[in-house]
């Protein structure tokens, strides 16, 4: 039987395409969300993908909502944490408000994902953990100082946690995407992407879901086990490590 793969806000924007490319590959895939159900629905019903709502942030319906997954589809054995948020304001506006929710899903959202999966990929000496990160995690963003925050710290999550799982045939690794086109990006005002955003990106345009999604599924197959702690740079050029 295929592997399971859970993919977090997986049912719109890089998330879907995740969710979709894992499923032509072969994989049983669940996709969860937040609360956009108009969205979720219409995504179940064009790609049969089971889609299941809950919110990352909260450690007890992590583990309610895995509990469920796997009792249908079995061990998850690859977890994509992708969901995220942002709330952008200026430091000295910034309210803890727009801290927590950013840190408590972009951040705490990981471990409350990965801690309910983690002791069964170690039982089954197999795992594979992707984490979406973010360009801004990697070189900080004006405006962002909690979404920046909260992607760096998901980097030194992924390789803590890398050398972690070693022993244990378990790899997690992150992916740092550059400006996507997804739905946020594209509602920013055509003046602004063309003169302002896509000549900051080297290769001239913006990248597509579907170039992340098949990065993922190249990390989580038999093939890339020797290749675990890595961030691996999808943007265009515009910040090279
Ligand atoms: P979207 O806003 O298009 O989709 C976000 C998904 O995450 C939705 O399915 C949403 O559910 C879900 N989600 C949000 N908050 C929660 C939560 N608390 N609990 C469960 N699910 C949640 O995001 P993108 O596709 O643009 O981004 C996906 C990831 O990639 C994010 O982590 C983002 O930070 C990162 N990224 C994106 C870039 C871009 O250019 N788009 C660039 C770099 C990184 P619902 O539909 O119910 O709201």
């Amino acid at each position: 039987m295929s592997r399971v793969a859970l993919v977090t806000g997986g049912t719109r924007g890089i998330g879907a395409a995740i969710s979709m490319a894992l499923r032509n590959a072969g994989y049983r895939v669940a996709a969860t969300y937040a609360g956009n159900d108009e969205k979720a629905r219409a995504f179940h019903e064009v790609t049969g993908i089971s889609v299941h709502k809950w919110d990352v942030s909260d450690y007890e319906a992590c583990g309610k909502g895995i509990a469920e997954i796997q009792g249908e589809l079995g061990p998850i054995e690859i977890l994509v944490n992708n969901a995220g948020i942002t709330r952008d304001a200026m430091f000295h506006k910034m309210t803890p408000q727009q801290w927590h929710e950013v840190v408590n899903t972009n951040l705490t959202g990981l471990f409350n994902m990965t801690h309910h999966v983690w002791q069964g990929m170690r039982d089954r000496s197999f795992g594979r953990v992707v984490n979406i990160s973010s360009i801004n995690g990697q070189k900080g963003q004006m405006g962002q100082a909690n979404y920046s925050a909260a992607k760096a710290g998901d980097l030194g999550f992924t390789k803590a946690l890398a050398q972690e799982g070693a022993a244990k045939n378990i790899t997690v690794n992150a992916i740092c995407p550059g400006y996507i086109g997804t739905e946020m990006v594209l509602a920013v005002p055509e003046k602004v992407l063309n003169e302002r955003i896509i000549p900051q990106i080297p290769v001239g345009r913006l990248g597509d879901p579907e170039e992340i999604a098949r990065i993922v599924v190249f990390l989580v197959g038999d093939d890339a086990g020797f290749i675990t702690g890595s961030t691996i740079s999808a943007n265009g050029g515009q910040f090279v490590v």
